[in-house]
């Protein structure tokens, strides 16, 4: 099923049909204009048809097809990862590349277990995350995510995975006061890890904002810093899925510098190259990497198309846009100028709970009443009609249900390029807020 019609409820035979892109717009074959409101899953970090990534992307196609990355390097491939070691910070030093988050999640999972077998600790074996997460779509990855609707068909072929609490704040895990959160969870976290038993756990993964799992949920401050700390007691290796939140999306490259927190293990793509061509990578702390490497010689995971050429081309040609265009500011100011402004423009609607994100990822969440929280029934399934209303009324965001329960819960995520002008910031809040409402009077 395409993220689209699982998105926004179409069958595939209904969708229309791709014609061309330019700048933060979509065009159908029909004539149809889509402002790009979410990068379609929060992808295109750069907006579409970019003339220089797309000369870069045929400079490099035309001297090769792709250098296999066990038999060469290539300039793309190291001209890249400096430039991401140098966005991730020195602590860093081992990529591996991929074509996609789920592989660069089944990546970081197995780095986990290769190093734990390369100290001869072979027996953390053992993952623990977040309910209300979601990590990808292969077994593995599909296995530490806390996403009922995604799982339930494989339920009985996934990893035996122990689960802790979200981080989220406007739905506090255990009734817990906004203040004692974080206690809250760093405790469930240890209580966890020594339920299973430390010598069993090889890594807690989560994400530093949730995306599609929770409708954008920004862990509350110290969170990141608390589970560190927890995670580095129990010898526990902390893995960043930044699939979604990273490479720029929230203002920072890592979103977990936010936070001024490093992780042992990373996981990038969507963003990375902006959607030009599939890109991701794994991205390993220095002593990681080197103790894998010192006791097997290689990371023990990776793909054909690890490292592909003309991907790295179009990550390195994305990557130095976003540098060139100081692109990272625009986001931390104009993200909280867009999150101002969908909340001034909201606000009138009761239905709407809370506006929150970080950056160029903000999620609205629509309740039935502003106090109690209560969901809307999944019946309504009210984000579907609200993206399919904005759909037809040009605008593409991204619909999220079921974080409350793991069946009721609605969100509508906002993403657009880094590089939307003001222009089109103020038609995505004005089309949403005019679909907001013909999906609530149509329902
Ligand atoms: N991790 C996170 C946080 C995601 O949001 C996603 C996709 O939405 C993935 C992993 C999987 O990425 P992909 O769909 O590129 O395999």
């Amino acid at each position: 099923m395409s993220t689209a019609s699982r998105a926004i409820g179409f069958g595939l035979g209904d969708l229309p049909r791709i014609a061309r892109g330019a700048g933060s717009y979509l065009f159908d074959t029909e004539g149809r204009r889509y402002l790009d409101g979410s990068g379609g899953p929060a992808a295109f970090s750069i907006g579409h048809a970019n003339a220089e990534v797309n000369a870069a992307i045929t400079a490099q196609l035309a001297q090769v097809a792709c250098g296999y990355r066990y038999l060469f390097t290539s300039a793309a491939l190291e001209a890249l990862s400096e430039l991401i070691l140098r966005n991730c910070g020195r602590e860093f030093a081992h990529i591996v590349y991929c074509s996609s988050g789920s592989e660069a999640v089944e990546s970081a999972l197995k780095v986990a277990l290769q190093y734990w077998d390369a100290r001869g600790m072979g027996t953390k074996h053992r993952f623990i995350a977040r309910e209300r997460s979601y990590h990808g779509s292969t077994l593995g990855a599909l296995s530490v995510s806390g996403f009922l609707e995604r799982r339930r068909p494989f339920e009985r072929s996934l990893l035996d995975v122990a689960f802790v609490s979200s981080a989220n704040a406007y739905r506090p895990a255990g009734g817990s006061a906004a203040a004692q959160l974080v206690d809250y969870l760093a405790r469930e976290l240890e209580e966890c890890i020594q339920r299973l038993g430390p010598e069993q756990v090889a890594a807690f993964i989560f994400e530093p904002v949730v995306g599609a799992a929770g409708g954008v949920v920004p862990a509350p401050s110290g969170y990141a810093a608390a589970v560190k700390e927890v995670c580095e007691r129990h010898g526990v290796l902390l893995i960043a899925d930044e699939v979604m939140c990273g490479s720029g999306r929230c203002g920072t490259w890592r979103a977990l510098e936010h936070e001024g927190v490093r992780p042992d293990v990373m996981a990038v793509a969507k963003g990375l190259a902006g959607g030009y061509i599939p890109l991701g990578a794994t991205i390993l702390r220095k002593e990681i990497a080197e103790t894998i490497l010192a006791a097997h010689g290689s990371v023990l995971t990776g793909y054909t198309y690890s490292g592909h050429t003309a991907a790295c081309a179009a990550g390195l040609a994305v990557q130095r846009i976003i540098e060139r265009e100081a692109l990272l500011d625009r986001v931390r100011t104009a993200g909280h100028t867009l999150q101002s402004a969908l909340r001034a423009s909201l606000e009138r609607f009761e239905e709407v709970g809370d506006v929150r994100g970080r950056g160029f990822l903000i999620g609205i969440e629509f309740v039935r009443d502003r106090i109690t929280k209560l969901p809307f029934p999944r019946e309504r399934a009210l984000s579907h009609t609200i993206a399919r209303r904005a759909f037809q009324n040009g605008l593409i965001v991204y619909p999220c249900a079921g974080h409350v329960g793991g069946v009721m819960g609605d969100t509508i995520i906002v993403a657009p390029p880094y590089n939307a002008s003001d222009a089109e910031l103020s038609e995505l809040v004005s089309t949403l807020e005019l679909s907001i409402a013909e999906a609530l009077a149509s329902s």
